[in-house]
C-alpha cells in the first residue's frame, strides 16, 4: 500500500445521506480503513443505533457497552469510549449501541443539543499528543439531531451516493440542511467530496446517474467510482474492511483509489494555498 500525504490538523468528515442503504456505513469502514493502511492515525465515530460501522471494525456495540450515546447524554469523555478496531492498529472506533436511538429525543431538552458531539471531539483531539489526522462520522438515515451534531462536528461533509433512479432525489433537502448548518451553527463546514457507489456499468441507467452527479457537482465528485461486488457486502460479516478481506478485489481498489484521492486533493489544495 503506497503512502499518502498526511493533513496538516485533523479532518474532520462526516459522511451523510438521509437515505438508508446507500454505502455511507461501508464508505466510513473502508475509506478509514485503507487511510489507516496508508499511514494516518484514523477514529471512526458511529453515530448510528444500528451500530454497523462498529460491527464492521470489530468493536463490541451491545447494550451494556459504554459508547457514544453516554458521551451525548451523560458528558463521558471521548476517551473513555474509543476502542482499538481490529481492523488496524492505527484504526480506532466510538461504538454506537442501540441505546442511541432514544439520543434524538433526549437530546431535545439538553444545554447544546446541537454541540455536544463537537465539544466532545475537539476536546479529545486537543488532549492527544498526536492527534487523528482523520475522523469519520457514520450518520444515522436522518436527518435529526444526532445528525446535525455530526454537521456541527465536522469541517467537511462527504456524501455517498448510489447509482440508481432515486439517487438525486431527497439532495437539494441535504444540501439546504448543510447551508442552514453552516449559516447558523458551523461556518466551517463545506461540501468536500461526494463519491458515486454500488455502480453497475453494464446498465445504462447508472451511467447516466454518474453523469448527472458529475454535471452537478464537478468539482466535488471524486474520479473514482465504487462497483457493486459481493466483496464489498461480504466483508463485514466476517469484521473486516473489503481491503483485509479481499485486497486484489475490484471493491478493495476502489476504496483504495478513493482514499488516495481524498489525501491527495486536500494535500494539493494546502500547497495551492501555501503557494499564495
Ligand atoms: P448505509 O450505511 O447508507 O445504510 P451500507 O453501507 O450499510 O449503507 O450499505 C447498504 C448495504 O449495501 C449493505 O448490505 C452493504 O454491505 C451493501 N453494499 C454497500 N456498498 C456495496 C458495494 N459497493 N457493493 C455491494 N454491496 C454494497
Ligand atoms: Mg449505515
Amino acid at each position: 500500500t503506497a503512502v499518502l500525504p498526511l493533513p496538516a490538523t485533523t479532518r474532520v468528515i462526516t459522511i451523510s445521506n438521509q437515505k438508508g442503504g446507500v454505502g455511507k456505513t461501508t464508505t466510513a469502514v473502508n475509506l478509514a480503513a485503507a487511510l489507516a493502511r496508508s499511514g494516518a492515525h484514523v477514529l471512526v465515530v458511529d453515530l448510528d443505533p444500528q451500530g454497523n460501522a462498529s460491527t464492521a471494525l470489530g468493536v463490541d456495540h451491545r447494550s451494556d457497552q459504554q459508547s457514544v450515546y453516554e458521551v451525548l447524554v451523560a458528558d463521558l469523555d471521548l476517551a473513555q469510549v474509543v476502542r482499538r478496531s481490529t481492523e488496524h492498529e492505527r484504526l480506532d472506533c466510538v461504538p454506537a449501541t442501540i441505546h442511541l436511538a432514544g439520543a434524538e429525543i433526549e437530546l431535545v431538552s439538553l444545554v447544546a443539543r446541537e454541540q455536544r458531539l463537537r465539544r466532545a471531539i475537539d476536546k479529545h483531539l486537543a488532549a492527544m499528543e498526536r492527534p487523528y489526522d482523520y475522523v469519520f462520522i457514520d450518520c444515522p438515515p436522518s436527518l435529526g439531531l444526532l445528525t446535525i451534531n455530526a454537521f456541527v462536528a465536522a469541517r467537511e461533509v462527504l456524501i455517498p451516493i448510489q447509482c440508481e433512479y432515486y439517487a438525486l432525489e431527497g439532495l437539494s433537502q441535504l444540501l439546504s440542511n448543510i447551508e442552514l448548518i453552516e449559516k447558523h451553527l458551523n461556518p466551517e463546514l463545506r461540501l468536500s467530496t461526494i463519491l458515486l457507489t454500488m455502480y453497475d456499468s453494464r446498465t445504462n441507467l447508472a451511467q447516466q446517474v454518474a453523469q448527472e452527479v458529475r454535471d452537478h457537482f464537478p468539482v466535488q465528485t471524486l474520479e473514482t467510482i465504487i462497483p457493486r461486488s459481493v466483496r464489498v457486502s461480504e466483508a463485514p460479516s466476517y469484521g473486516q474492511s473489503v481491503i483485509s478481506y479481499d485486497y486484489s478485489s475490484s471493491g478493495s481498489l476502489s476504496y483504495r483509489e478513493a482514499a488516495a484521492e481524498i489525501a491527495q486533493r486536500a494535500a494539493l489544495a494546502a500547497a495551492q494555498k501555501e503557494g499564495i
